[in-house]
C-alpha cells in the first residue's frame, strides 16, 4: 500500500505478442515479497496468459469474456471488487490488458476507484513489427491508441531488430507521442515504489467500445503428440493472418510445452508445470480472415 493508504495499479497494455506477460514475469520475480494481484485478460475464452504468469505471494484472477476495454462495469470491476475485499490487502494490483485492448481506458475505469491510486500505463512496443503495423489500415488505430495511452513505453525484441529498424521506430513513436519517455524491455521499475507516476497520457487517443469485435479468436484442443520440432515447423508455416497463437501442445520429447508465435517468430519450451488445465491453442486474426482450415489441420496427425 502506498503512503496514501490507496493500493497502486499497474496497467500493461502492447499489441498481441509484444511480450507483455514476459516483461511482467521478470517483474514479478524481482518483487519476491510483495504481495501483487495480477488480472490477466486474454483476448480469447481460455486464458492462457494467466497459466503462464510466475507464482507470486499474491493472486491471479483471469478475466476471458472479451476484450476488458470494452466492458465498463464488468469482469474487471467485479475482479477489483473483490480484491479490495479481501481479508489481506494487496501491496499492488496489475493488470495486464489483452492484445486489441485500450490501455488507457483500462486506466480510467481504475481511476474511478478510490481505493486505488494509478501509478502508471506501460505499454510495450514490438520493435519488429510496430513500424508495419501503424501502416496497416486495420490495425493501425488500435496500436495509435496504445502507444498514445501510455505513460511509459517499453520496445521489446530490441535483440533481433536491426539499429536501423529500431531508430526508425523511436521517431515514429516520438512523433505520436512526444513527451513519452521510451526505454528498451531490459529496464525494469526497482521494487513498487520505483513506478512512473501516471495519468500524463491518459486523456488522449482512445478506442471506442466495442473495438474489440474487429478480431476473432479460433481455439482448438490439439490432439497429436509431435516432435518439439515438428511443432514448430507447422507453426511457422501458418500464413501472416494468424496475429497471434498461444497454448499448450504435447511434445514426444518434454511431454507438455507451451508454444507461442507472435507476428513469424515461433518459440516451444518444456511446461514444467502440473498439466495445464485445458489443453489448448489460442489464436486471434481479424474478424473474417482466419484460416480456419489450416488451424483446425494443426490438431491432427
Ligand atoms: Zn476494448
Amino acid at each position: 500500500m502506498s503512503e496514501t493508504g490507496r493500493i497502486p495499479v499497474i496497467v500493461i497494455g502492447g499489441f498481441l505478442g509484444a511480450g507483455k506477460t514476459s516483461w511482467l514475469n521478470r517483474w514479478l520475480l524481482s518483487l519476491p515479497f510483495a504481495r501483487v494481484a495480477v488480472l490477466v485478460n486474454d483476448f480469447g475464452e481460455i486464458n492462457i496468459d494467466a497459466s503462464l504468469i510466475a507464482a507470486t505471494e499474491g493472486e491471479t484472477i483471469a478475466l476471458t469474456n472479451g476484450c476488458i476495454c470494452c466492458q465498463m462495469g464488468g469482469d474487471l470491476s467485479q475482479a477489483l471488487i473483490r480484491l479490495l475485499s479481501h481479508p489481506q490487502p494487496f501491496d499492488a494490483v496489475v493488470i495486464e490488458a489483452s492484445g486489441v485492448s485500450d490501455p488507457g481506458r483500462i486506466a480510467r475505469l481504475a481511476r474511478a476507484a478510490p481505493e486505488l491510486e494509478l501509478k502508471g500505463v506501460l505499454v510495450l512496443v514490438d520493435a519488429t513489427s510496430t513500424a508495419s503495423r501503424l501502416q496497416d489500415p486495420q490495425l493501425g488505430d488500435t496500436l495509435q491508441a496504445q502507444i498514445r495511452s501510455a505513460d511509459w513505453l517499453l520496445l521489446s525484441k530490441t535483440d533481433i531488430s536491426h539499429g536501423q529498424q529500431v531508430s526508425e521506430l523511436r521517431e515514429l513513436l516520438h512523433a505520436l507521442a512526444p513527451e513519452t519517455p521510451c526505454i528498451e524491455t531490459g529496464w525494469l521499475p526497482t521494487g513498487l515504489a520505483g513506478m512512473p507516476d501516471a495519468g500524463r497520457a491518459l486523456d488522449r487517443a482512445c478506442l471506442p467500445a466495442g473495438h474489440g469485435r474487429r478480431f476473432s479468436v479460433w481455439t482448438g484442443c490439439p490432439q497429436v503428440a509431435l516432435s518439439g520440432q515438428e511443432w514448430i515447423r507447422r507453426l511457422e508455416a501458418l500464413p501472416g493472418q494468424v496475429l497471434r497463437l498461444k497454448g499448450f501442445v504435447r511434445t514426444h520429447e518434454h511431454g507438455w510445452a507451451s508454444v507461442q508465435r507472435a507476428g513469424q517468430q515461433v518459440s516451444l519450451a518444456a511446461w514444467a508445470g502440473s498439466a495445464p488445465a485445458q489443453l489448448s491453442l489460442v489464436a486471434v486474426s481479424l474478424r473474417g480472415s482466419t484460416p480456419r482450415e489450416t488451424l483446425d489441420a494443426l490438431l491432427h496427425a
